[in-house]
């Protein structure tokens, strides 16, 4: 069995090469940030073959979590071998880590992705020259087109079951050149003792690298004469370690790539995104251009498309309930079991079923935008926002995942540097509208709020946003105080939205909602149903306000009094919710059954603390989970759900008070 670590700088097109190569369905995104923890998968066409995804990387330096990751895995796993993936529209700065590599003395293959974008470009890149120039074989690819890909496993396989190293090793010159090679002399014992290779661990050195120094457990005298190396060479150059030695890098990538490397001047397409740019990442403009673009999105999904998908569905699912309700009393099914089939399960995962097309709308829409590479826009303007007031304007990226769900969201804080920008982000992350929330909104938009539907569900989107940021400047002045760790995000290129990947995201989304409504909100519908039939002596109920639930949903209800919903069926829906998100409305809509409706329990002003009140209270038992284990214990995490709890009381209270005092009573 070979293993193939895929080894590239971030938003290169790994995971989508990676998903190409083993079939699988990992998440794409045209921003930094998505892959965190590596993932392994079979590659297809070779059965005893298999890869690892690694998290996007610039350096071998382990200044952040993903570089440690990365070289822990190409240092200690010591894979078969390494397939670099370069973006070939962005060359130069994506060889800077293949040199790294290659001193790993892995046998290792340069796939050069994106080359369908070179092409368009009108640029041309001599592969024979730039392989002689770098000594590594090279195939071009498209990952996202499925170009090359079979040709890249053959290579791949070739180069490790021969074992062809990279031949060039030897990227320095004049003092450089004479300090790594000192120092290489120097430590081979001890590199070969520890088995690191040689080559590696020198540079590693004389660049600065604590870690490795360690490792190598060299003694005080050997840490001298390293010590006086790199002065001498620091002098020799006249610029720190650092300095010289990403200046040999950038000197040997320039030389390669001359003649190799011919780009179209200023490409049509380069000048077309600076254009872009300017108006898209507008001082004042930026962020009202966001705003409208997210109206349109909600509108059209609210509003327009979804809603009326939603509509046939339903309609459907009605036809359906009404068929099977039908046929059980032609059967003469007693009537127990057929409550429990219609009035639980058919009435509580169809209340939830009917809202997959909007799902299914929005997240087309949401993939396409940060497909195109806008939402890595739009994080790079909230950097500078977030930045302002303190946060780090990396905490954007989990928080743009949360729209989707907290659950991946609350993982890709592990990229953040700081452990106090991650811990501020957890707990920031659940605050966004995710996916399972849609259905909470929309349900009680229509019923209420018809007229306004798409402004009632972005202004929860936003008020999820101001209570984060609110959230982050209340932390920052007391439990966290400190300032971010500095972030660069680089901005990708503008890209057409590829068929293949915006399915793969609807897919995604649609696949985890339908899941969870067949089994968690399948079961919570059936115990709802259970509890709300029966009392505590098990005598079935006509008048569900004195069954079980009534008397377990009573003891909550005070709590919510203050709020406007203080009903035992609010607080039981709000129980449930802790389940899955989308549970709220399905056990409403086992509790109100055929002769009540959400009018009897909220008026339009409860309706909207309620709303609030589930954008903001503790997130699902999932995302809890992941806090739990991020967070690292039990007690921070309750801390933390106890905080959005009440945090979201608050709010709710705020919302229906003051609303009273605006429409009196
Ligand atoms: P990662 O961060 O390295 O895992 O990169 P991803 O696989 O998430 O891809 C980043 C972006 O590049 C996505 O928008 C992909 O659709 C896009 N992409 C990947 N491969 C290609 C390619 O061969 N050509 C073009 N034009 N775009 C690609
Ligand atoms: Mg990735």
């Amino acid at each position: 069995m070979l293993t193939f670590a895929l080894v590239g700088n971030q938003n290169s097109g790994k995971t989508t090469l990676f998903n190409q190569l083993t079939g699988s369905k990992q998440h794409v995104g045209n921003f930094p940030g998505v892959t965190v923890e590596k993932k392994q998968g079979a590659i297809r066409k070779s059965k005893e073959a298999s890869v690892v995804d690694l998290p996007g990387i610039y350096s071998l330096s382990p200044y952040t979590a993903e570089e440690v990751v990365t070289r822990d895995f190409l240092i200690a796993e010591k894979p078969d071998g390494v397939i670099n993936i370069v973006d070939a529209t962005n060359i130069e700065r994506n060889l800077y880590l293949s040199l790294q590599v290659m001193e790993l003395e892995i046998p290792m293959v340069i796939a050069l992705n994106m080359m369908d974008a070179v092409q368009q470009s009108g640029s041309y890149i001599d592969i024979e020259k730039l392989k002689e120039e770098l000594g590594v074989p090279i195939v071009p690819i498209s990952a996202s087109k499925n170009e090359g890909i079979d040709y890249l496993i053959t290579k791949a396989m070739e180069v490790a079951t021969k074992k062809i190293r990279p031949k060039k090793l030897d990227f320095c010159e004049g003092s450089v050149h004479r300090a790594i090679h000192s120092v290489a002399h120097l430590i081979e014992d001890h590199a070969q003792a520890v088995g690191l290779p040689r080559r590696f661990a020198a540079t590693r050195l004389v660049e600065g690298d604590v870690q490795i120094e360690c490792a190598l457990k060299l003694s005080d005298n050997e840490k001298d004469i390293l010590n006086h190396i790199v002065t001498e060479m620091e002098q020799e150059s006249q610029t720190d370690r650092e300095a010289a030695l990403a200046d040999m890098r950038y000197a040997f990538i320039e030389a390669a790539t001359e003649n190799a490397v011919f780009k179209s001047s200023e490409s049509k397409e380069h000048l077309r995104s600076i254009k872009i740019d300017n108006i898209l990442t507008h001082k004042y403009f930026a962020i009202p251009i966001f705003l409208l673009i997210m109206a349109l999105i909600f509108w059209l999904t609210f509003g327009v498309i979804g809603l009326w998908l939603s509509d046939v569905l339903n309609t459907g699912i009605d036809t359906f309930t009404a068929f099977v309700d039908q046929r059980l009393t032609a059967f003469g099914l007693s009537a127990t079991i057929h409550s429990l089939i219609i009035d639980g399960v058919f009435a509580g995962v169809g209340s939830v079923l009917t809202f997959l097309p909007l799902i299914i709308v929005l997240f087309f829409f949401l993939s396409l935008l940060e497909d195109s590479g806008y939402m890595a826009r739009v994080a790079f303007v909230m950097d500078k926002l977030l930045r302002k007031i303190g946060l780090s304007g990396r905490s954007f990226v989990p928080m743009l995942i949360g729209f989707g769900c907290s659950v991946p969201a609350i993982m890709a804080t592990r990229t953040l540097p700081s452990a106090r920008d991650r811990k501020m982000t957890i707990l920031l992350t659940p605050f966004m509208s995710c996916s399972a929330k849609v259905p909470v909104y929309g349900i009680f938009a229509a019923a209420f709020f018809a007229e306004n539907q798409a402004l009632v569900v972005i202004s929860l989107y936003i008020l999820g946003m101001i209570v984060a940021i609110v959230t982050g400047l209340l932390m920052k002045k007391t439990v966290f105080k400190g300032n971010p760790v500095p972030f660069v995000l680089e901005l990708p290129a503008y890209r057409m939205p590829s068929a293949r990947t915006t399915l793969l995201h609807v897919w995604e989304r649609a696949k985890d909602f339908i899941v969870r409504a067949f089994t968690i909100i399948f079961l919570a519908s059936l115990v709802i149903w259970l509890l709300q039939s029966f009392d505590f002596r098990f005598n079935m109920v006509t008048d569900s306000s004195k069954s079980m639930l009534a008397a377990i949903g009573s003891v909550m209800a005070p709590i919510f009094k203050p709020l406007g919903f203080g009903t035992w069926q609010a607080s039981t829906a709000l129980i449930t919710g802790f389940t899955a998100k989308e549970a709220v409305i399905s056990t409403f809509q086992v509790l109100l059954g055929s002769n009540m409706t959400l009018h009897d329990l909220f008026t339009p002003l409860s309706a909207l603390a309620f709303l609030c009140f589930t954008l903001l209270y503790m997130p699902c038992a999932a995302a809890f989970a992941a806090t739990k284990r991020e967070m690292g214990s039990y007690r921070q995490a309750v801390l933390v759900v106890g905080y959005q709890t009440g945090i979201a009381w608050v709010v709710a209270f705020i919302v229906y008070n003051v609303g009273k005092l605006i429409v009196g009573g």
